[in-house]
C-alpha cells in the first residue's frame, strides 16, 4: 500500500469528536466568507481548501457567502472574480449566499434587542464612543445614552433605516458590559447610518450592520455546524455568542466557532488593503499581475490548481501563526509541471553558433520526446539547420575541466540533434561574440544507435534553428519584494521592499510549434525552467510567462 494513512488535522479532530458526542453527519455544514472587497489571495487559498477539503470529507455542503456589509469598499467586479478563482481551484459551493441577504432578519432581530434592552441608539460622535472605551486595564465609561428609553431608542433606529439621521449622527450599540475585559463586549457598535448604494440592495438600506453583527448571525441563518476563521477571531468569538443568545434561536443549532493559523507566506504581502495598494499605486499592472500573489495572479504565472491545493495540504492547518516560505509554493508548482509540462527548446539571450560543415540548405526534421516523465505525452519533430541559437553562457572560448558546456576544442551534444565540436569565434571590435563556429559529427545523431551516437559527452545543450525559430517575449518575474517579511517593520511602509528587479522582459526565440499555444498553456522550457502563455499572447507576437526556475535559484 503506497497510501499512508494521514494523521487528523485539529480541526477534523474537533469535528470527530462532535461526531461521537453531540452532532449528526448530516448536520454537518461549512462555508467559505469573504468579504468582495478585492480579489482572494493564496491565504485564503487556504481557507478555501480548508472548508472546501472537509465538505469533500465528510460530504457535508459548503456555502459561498459574501460578508457584504461595507458597501463603500465592495463591488460586482470582486464577486464575480472570488466565484471564477474557487471554481477554477476546483471546488463547488452549496449555495451562493450574501450577508445582505440576511439584511431584514439582522435588521428585525437588532429592533427585537431594542426592545428587550440589549441595545441602544448612542448619538455621540464615534471620537467620543471610541474614548470612553477605556483600555484593557482600565473599564470604558457607561454612555450617557444607554439610559435611553425603549420608545425613543426604536424611533430612533427607524429614522437611521430610513435615512433620515445624518451619517455619523448616531449608532446603534449592543449593551454588554463597559467593563469586560474582552474591549470587543464594551458595547459593541451594530449599526451606522450609511446613505451610500449598495452593489446588490441598491438604496433599500440607509443603514448597514458591521461585520461583527452580521458575521455570526449570517452563520445561524445558514445553519454552519462548524464556523472556522482566523486566529484573530478568537476574541471575536465570546461576541458572537452573546448576540446568538439574544435573539430566538428557535432551537436550532447554534455554529461553532474556531480558529486556525493565517497562512503568511515570506518575500509576500497578504492584506486586501495592501495589495489593492499595489494596483493603485501601478507598482503592479493589476490584481491578476503574475507577481501577485492573489489567485488569479498566480494562474496568470501558470501556477495550476493542483499546485495549490498540494501546498494548502502540504501547510496543513496550525494553531500558532507562523510564516512559510515562499519556496514550498515554487516547489509544489515545479513538481506538478515536471510531471506534466510537455519539454519545448526555448533560448533567452541567443548566440548564433553556425555548424560549419553541415550543408547550406539542409534541413532535417528530428524526433523529441515532448515529456521523458510521461511516455503517453509522446514525440514530436523538430527543425535542424547549419545556423542554430545557443544560450549564450553556455559557451566560454576556455574552460576549467568543471564547464561541461561548449568550449573551443571539445565536444557537446546538442539536445535531440548531434554532436558537436567547437573549432573558432568571430568577434565584434569589442570582443563581443558574433558567431561560434562548430562541426559536427553525421554519425552521432541521438536515437540512431550507432557507435557514434552512444558516445559520452559532458553536455547537452538546448537550441534552436535560427530559419526556423520564432521570437517570443519572455517575461521573467521574481520575487515582488527583496525581503523575507515586508510588512513586519511597523516603522517602514512594505511600498520600501519592493523588488526593483521583479520584472524582466526579453525577447528568446522558440521552436516554431510554439506559435499555435493557446493561452495559458505550459511547458518547460528545456533547461531553464517552466514558462506559460499569458493572456496577452498572440499568434503574431507571442508572450511567455516564467513561472519558475526549474532548481530554487535564491540562497539565503
Ligand atoms: P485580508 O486581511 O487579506 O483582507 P480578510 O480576512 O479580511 O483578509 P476575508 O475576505 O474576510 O479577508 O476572508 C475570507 C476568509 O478567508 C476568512 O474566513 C478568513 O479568515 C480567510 N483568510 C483570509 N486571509 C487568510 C490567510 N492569510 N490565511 C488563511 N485564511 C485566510
Ligand atoms: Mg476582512
Amino acid at each position: 500500500m503506497s497510501e499512508v494513512k494521514k494523521s487528523l488535522n485539529f480541526i477534523e479532530q474537533i469535528i470527530e469528536e462532535d461526531l461521537k458526542s453531540n452532532y449528526n453527519q448530516h448536520e454537518l455544514k461549512f462555508r467559505f466568507p469573504p468579504e468582495p472587497n478585492g480579489y482572494l489571495h493564496i491565504g485564503h487559498a487556504k481557507s478555501i481548501c480548508l472548508n472546501f477539503g472537509l465538505g469533500e470529507k465528510y460530504s457535508a455542503p459548503v456555502n459561498l457567502r459574501f460578508d457584504d456589509t461595507n458597501p463603500i469598499k465592495e463591488e460586482q467586479e470582486f464577486v464575480d472574480a472570488i466565484k471564477e478563482d474557487i471554481l477554477w481551484l476546483g471546488f463547488k459551493w452549496e449555495k451562493e449566499c450574501y450577508a445582505s441577504d440576511y439584511f431584514q432578519q439582522l435588521y428585525d432581530w437588532a429592533v427585537e434587542m431594542i426592545k428587550n434592552g440589549d441595545a441602544y441608539v448612542d448619538s455621540q460622535n464615534s471620537e467620543l464612543i471610541a474614548e470612553q472605551k477605556g483600555t484593557p486595564t482600565k473599564p470604558g465609561v457607561i454612555s450617557p445614552f444607554s439610559k435611553r428609553s425603549v420608545s425613543e431608542n426604536l424611533e430612533l433606529f427607524e429614522k437611521m433605516k430610513n435615512g433620515e439621521a445624518a451619517e455619523g449622527a448616531h449608532v446603534l450599540r449592543a449593551r454588554i458590559d463597559m467593563a469586560s475585559t474582552n474591549m470587543l463586549m464594551r458595547d459593541p457598535v451594530m449599526y451606522r447610518s450609511l446613505h451610500k448604494k449598495h452593489h446588490r440592495t441598491g438604496n433599500d438600506w440607509m443603514i448597514y450592520p458591521m461585520y461583527d453583527w452580521a458575521h455570526g448571525q449570517s452563520d445561524f441563518v445558514e445553519q454552519v455546524s462548524h464556523s472556522l476563521c482566523t486566529l484573530e477571531f478568537v476574541m471575536h468569538r465570546e461576541l458572537y455568542n452573546w448576540f446568538l443568545e439574544k435573539i430566538d434561536t428557535k432551537d436550532q443549532l447554534v455554529p461553532k466557532q474556531r480558529e486556525f493559523a493565517r497562512l503568511n507566506l515570506s518575500y509576500t504581502i497578504m492584506s486586501k488593503r495592501k495589495l489593492a495598494g499595489l494596483v493603485s499605486n501601478s507598482v503592479v499592472s493589476s490584481w491578476d499581475d503574475p507577481r501577485m500573489p492573489t489567485i488569479s495572479g498566480l494562474r496568470r504565472r501558470g501556477y495550476t490548481p493542483a499546485s495549490i491545493r498540494k501546498f494548502a495540504e502540504t501547510i496543513g492547518v496550525a494553531k500558532r501563526d507562523n510564516v512559510i516560505d515562499v519556496s514550498l509554493l515554487e516547489f509544489c508548482i515545479r513538481e506538478d509541471l515536471n510531471k506534466t509540462a510537455p519539454r519545448v527548446m526555448g533560448v533567452l539571450d541567443p548566440v548564433k553558433l553556425v555548424i560549419t560543415n553541415y550543408d547550406d540548405d539542409k534541413e532535417e526534421w528530428l524526433e523529441t520526446e515532448n515529456n521523458p516523465e510521461d511516455e503517453s505525452a509522446g514525440t514530436r519533430k523538430i527543425p535542424f539547420s547549419k545556423n542554430i541559437y545557443i544560450e549564450r553562457e553556455d559557451f566560454k572560448e576556455e574552460a576549467n575541466r568543471k564547464f561541461f558546456r561548449l568550449t573551443l576544442g571539445k565536444e557537446v551534444r546538442l539536445k535531440s540533434a548531434y554532436i558537436i565540436k567547437g573549432e573558432k569565434v568571430i568577434k565584434d571590435e569589442n570582443g563581443e561574440i558574433l558567431e561560434i563556429h562548430c562541426t559536427y559529427d553525421p554519425k552521432s545523431k541521438s536515437g540512431s544507435g550507432t557507435e557514434e551516437s552512444l558516445k559520452k559527452v559532458k553536455g547537452t545543450l538546448h537550441w534552436v534553428s535560427i530559419a526556423h525559430a520564432i521570437e517570443a517575449e519572455i517575461r521573467l518575474y521574481d520575487r515582488l519584494f527583496s525581503i523575507e517579511s515586508p510588512d513586519a517593520d511597523k516603522e517602514k511602509d512594505f511600498m520600501e521592499f519592493i523588488n526593483p528587479d521583479s520584472l524582466k522582459v526579453i525577447t528568446g526565440f522558440v521552436e516554431p510549434g510554439l506559435k499555435y499555444a493557446g493561452v495559458s498553456e505550459k511547458f518547460q522550457f528545456q533547461r531553464i525552467g517552466y514558462f506559460c502563455v499569458d493572456k496577452e499572447s498572440t499568434e503574431e507576437h507571442l508572450v511567455f510567462n516564467r513561472t519558475v526556475n526549474l532548481r530554487d535559484s535564491w540562497v539565503k
